[in-house]
């Protein structure tokens, strides 16, 4: 490794600036170069850097106690914070099992699900089904639920066969179909599945309600997420919404899922929570599994030394109580429409856009060889890292969400702001992208 640096980096051999400080939808490193943070970081940080009530929370709550086990004390942040999680999500998902990662939230759900199945003597229903091209998590079991070929390839011994049936990617149809007439196929594959592989030996499905790291926002059709529910109600199977990128307002609504009107069983958050002031995640259960688990065994079988601490739990109440206040999630949405039209108009312009997309603050770009015939490039070309360094050489970032399937999938990138990103500052970041855009066309022409 070179350097003098202990720190292992995502790239051991790389350089990466050191961050000196943030503001708003800035970041700035110690050289003094301004980036725009075009992602959030990693779509967390949802309300901007160096937000003062949420720093005065953070030191309020450091002065009182930061840190007590679950086993021992509850706190009046964790209280007040899972109080006003279950006002903001649907129907009577209302209880909160706290965490500190998404891949621990996924985790998390999966294991509720499974146990809620055993406390009825129904000890058969333990496997999870889910999507290829989706990212739920790097722990063994969350990554087992995952179809993200690339982060799965080297695990595969260790790993459940989970992923069973095919995105809604309409761009590219796995069944070759158009929406409307495609009645759905790649919903209703989960009913073949379910029928496969028996509804006796399946806990749950999993999905994010807009796909994310894998593949940049592909967002599915109307009445997928209203048909997969009616599935998963008809054979007993638990509908698990992985809300981790596209919870507490990233997509325009409370969550993603709001979009399609569905109250799902098990919620996971993660990322946005605590917009990145502090690590912070949770697994949302509905009264009817809590109440089954109530009458059983009681516990829940899982949980983390840092689960529920007072420290995070504070930041994260600061954090939902300064997007209520700000009425951010509108925000998101207003804000959301004016980088998606801007996106289109890029795409208009430049021919290596194969397809934009997304809701609210969430939106993805895909790249292509040839927009006709949607060729891909080769991954081998590095299109998408390739993207990403360009727009951060001219102080833009951007977030990869290439899934890494050769041939199948296009290079994309997802572009994701805080919500409190103005007028002027999108203009500037379609102004940056115009101009990297155009000079990764120009080397790929080479
Ligand atoms: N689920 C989704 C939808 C995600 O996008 C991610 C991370 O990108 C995870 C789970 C895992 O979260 P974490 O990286 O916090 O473990």
């Amino acid at each position: 490794m070179k350097g003098k640096s202990h720190v292992i980096k995502p790239l051991l051999d790389k350089e990466y600036p050191t961050v000196s400080h943030g503001r708003g939808v800035y970041l700035y490193d110690i050289e003094g170069k301004a980036y725009l943070d075009g992602c959030s970081g990693a779509v967390t940080t949802n309300i901007g850097h160096g937000v003062q009530s949420v720093i005065d929370a953070m030191n309020e709550q450091a002065k009182k106690v930061s840190f007590t086990y679950r086993s021992q004390f509850t706190s009046e942040a964790a209280e007040a914070l899972a109080t006003k999680l279950a006002s903001w999500t649907p129907g009577d998902l209302d209880y909160v099992f706290f965490v500190n990662s998404g891949s621990e939230a996924t985790e998390t759900a999966m294991k509720i699900a499974i146990q809620y199945w055993q406390e009825q003597g129904r000890i058969s229903k333990n496997k999870i089904l889910s999507r290829w091209m989706s990212y739920h998590g790097i722990t063994l079991g969350a990554l087992s639920m995952s179809g993200h070929i690339l982060r799965r390839k080297r695990f595969i011994p260790l790993l459940e066969e989970f992923p069973s049936i095919e995105p809604p990617y309409c761009y590219r149809c796995p069944f070759n179909s158009t929406y409307p007439s495609c009645d759905l196929l790649c919903a209703n594959q989960l009913e073949q599945a379910i029928h496969r592989i028996g509804a006796d030996n399946i806990a749950a499905f999993i999905a994010e309600p807009i796909i994310g790291a894998s593949a940049g926002a592909v967002t599915p059709p109307p009445y997928y997420y209203q048909r997969i529910k009616e599935i998963c109600e008809r054979h007993d199977i638990l509908f698990i919404a992985d809300e981790v990128m596209t919870g507490n307002g990233r997509t325009g609504k409370p969550f993603g899922i709001d979009h399609w009107d569905v109250v799902p069983d098990l919620m996971a958050l993660g990322k946005g929570m605590a917009a990145g002031y502090t690590p912070m995640a949770a697994a949302i259960a509905s009264k009817r599994i809590i109440d089954v688990i109530a009458a059983g065994s009681q516990s829940i079988m899982s949980g983390h030394t840092f689960s529920a601490n007072p420290q995070s739990a504070a930041v994260s109440l600061a954090v939902m109580q300064y997007i209520e206040d700000n009425q951010l999630i509108a925000k998101s949405e207003e804000r959301g429409l004016q980088l998606l039209s801007g996106l289109q108009t890029l795409m208009q312009k430049h021919d290596i856009i194969g397809d934009v997309r997304g809701k609210g603050l969430l939106c993805g770009i895909e790249f292509v060889k040839n927009r006709t015939t949607k060729e891909t490039f080769p991954l081998g070309l590095g299109v998408t890292e390739r993207a990403i360094e360009k727009a951060k050489n001219n102080g833009l970032l951007i977030y990869n969400a290439s899934g890494g399937i050769d041939g199948q999938a296009g290079d994309s990138v997802i572009v994701a702001p805080p919500f409190v990103i103005s007028e002027e500052e999108i203009n500037e970041l379609l102004f940056i992208l115009d101009q990297s855009i155009g000079e990764l066309t120009l080397e790929l022409e080479k």
